[in-house]
């Protein structure tokens, strides 16, 4: 039952031949066998999961009507704050702190049945490309218990890998749904900035946050997209307009006439050449399916990782001044006659990991007096130009195409020690976050040098999210006619190892 699509998981228990608790059941003893190697979460809720089961069985026996992922379990990025459940962002500042209130994510989860059965592993504060920096060790890709799953919502997507749920939520920043979905085969979608509620979200760069749906198939993310977005007055970028008709246009099919636009910039030198082949390919199969492959080019996306890296750790230096010891989780040198300064310095000395400390240092420099011009300014005007960028090319053509990251995953150590290096992974998936726009990756096969998968990029319009998914859609099953069984069948079996 495990390995069922989301879809096919919500029609079975419409048909009644299975209900919620036996789903949410199978999951849990799932969790239970290969967590220990994956190490995706790091809270499962077993207990308030069956009952969140067994609450939607009840309404289903009763004749009431239900949202159709109403039963189908769910993980959930540990960024997304849930009324009393042990809530981290990987950090070692929030351990023990309990949210006293639930995110709009999560209350328009639970409005849907959707079963939350815990929290995944992720980098602190979703700060990484690797889940390496979570305070609570890494987690290991599916594929390749010696390889990281991406990051920052690596836990999400080696979750669904796994088959430890078939569904998950994931945050992208700069690419922390998109990077993790391509190097564990899986699906993954940044919504249009302000598409979905930012309410309840731990916040690292606010103008840049997105959370999003992780799936194993196009429609799965389309339906959990539709659970998940829409207008939120506790949000004040949150978007005022219909959601997107996202499943419908999954279920579409049809790319005749489309205008797939390649980014110049973006397929090069560079690449692996396995990530390559395999972007090569689905071009192929988008062009036989009878969309118009088109070059675009986008000069200013060669200084998008560069502006990313002040804009980023600036909002952050200031969203992270919360954490001041007062507030939440964990207080140090809390004794007789110490100062609130003291207690401060020491709680944030050792509640922040060194990437996250890195970056307010960062931060808090490129917003200084002096220096706040040269830096955060000039990123902004660069930030500015990537959408100007993004303006032009869509004119020529309806969407844009990318590789998802230059290479597969690599091997857990690899990169932990190169900051510059960990950054590069985005260098693909920061501009949609430059400019607010819809991102999508999904699974594009496994490069031949070492049988690793390989993720490919959708870039749709603002507020023309729709786009991604047809255009997903289509790609995914002209694969799988191609694979004859989906990409995840082809990875090694979890247990016992
Ligand atoms: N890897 C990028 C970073 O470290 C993006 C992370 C994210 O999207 N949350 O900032």
């Amino acid at each position: 039952m495990i390995h069922l699509t989301a879809s096919q998981m919500a029609s079975k228990l419409i048909a009644g031949e299975t209900t919620s608790v036996e789903l949410t059941q199978a999951h849990l003893h799932r969790i239970a066998e290969v967590d220990s190697n994956v190490h995706a979460f790091l809270f499962v809720d077993s207990k308030g999961a069956l009952e969140q089961a067994a609450a939607v069985d009840a309404k289903r026996s009763a004749g009431e009507k239900l949202a159709p992922l109403a039963g189908v379990p769910l993980a959930l990025k540990d960024v997304m704050v849930q009324k009393g459940i042990p809530t981290t962002a990987g950090s070692k500042i929030l351990e023990g702190w309990r949210p006293p209130y639930d995110s709009t994510v999560v209350t328009n989860l639970k409005n849907n049945g959707i079963v939350i059965l815990g929290k995944t592993n992720m980098d602190e504060f979703a700060m990484g490309s690797s889940t390496e920096n979570s305070a609570f060790g890494p987690t290991h890709n599916p594929w390749d218990l010696t390889r990281i799953p991406g990051g920052s919502g690596g836990g999400s997507s080696a979750a669904l890998a796994a088959f430890e749920a078939p569904l998950a939520i994931g945050t992208d920043t700069g690419g922390s749904i998109r990077q993790p979905a391509a190097v564990t085969g899986t699906v993954g979608v940044k919504p249009t900035y302000g598409g979905v509620s930012r309410f309840g979200l731990i916040a690292f760069s606010s103008s840049l946050d997105q959370a999003g749906p992780c799936a194993r198939t196009v429609l799965d993310a389309a339906l959990l997209h539709e659970a998940i977005a829409g207008h939120d007055p506790k949000d004040s970028t949150s978007i005022n307009a219909p959601v997107p008709q996202v499943v419908a246009a999954a279920k579409t099919g049809d790319v005749k006439g489309m205008k797939i636009g390649v980014v110049k910039e973006l397929n090069g030198e560079g690449y692996q050449s396995g990530v390559r082949l395999r972007f090569e390919e689905s071009l192929e199969l988008l062009a036989d399916a009878g969309a118009e492959i088109v070059e675009v080019s986008a000069p200013n996306f060669e200084y998008a990782l560069a502006a990313y890296y002040l804009i980023a750790p600036s909002e952050c230096s200031s969203n992270l001044a919360r954490f001041d010891a007062m507030r939440y989780g964990l207080r140090v040198g809390d004794v007789d006659g110490a100062s609130a300064e003291s207690v401060m310095n020491l709680t944030r000395e050792v509640g922040f990991g060194r990437e996250v400390k890195r970056r307010i240092i960062l931060g808090t420099y490129a917003l200084s007096s002096g220096y706040y011009d040269a830096y955060y300014g000039s990123a902004q005007k660069v930030r500015t130009l990537i959408t100007q960028d993004f303006n032009k090319a869509f004119e020529k053509c309806d969407v844009m195409v990318s590789p998802t990251c230059p290479t597969t995953a690599f091997k857990i150590g690899e990169k932990s020690n190169d900051p510059i290096a960990m950054y590069l992974n985005d260098i693909a998936t920061i501009p949609v976050n430059m400019a607010g726009i819809g991102g999508m990756s999904l699974p594009a096969g496994l490069a031949p040098e070492d049988g690793l998968p390989v993720g490919f990029q959708i870039m749709a319009p603002a507020m023309q999210d729709q786009r991604m998914y047809l255009v997903g859609a289509v790609l995914e099953a002209a694969l799988l006619t191609r694979w004859g069984a989906p990409l995840l069948s082809q990875a090694p079996e979890l247990v016992g190892k």
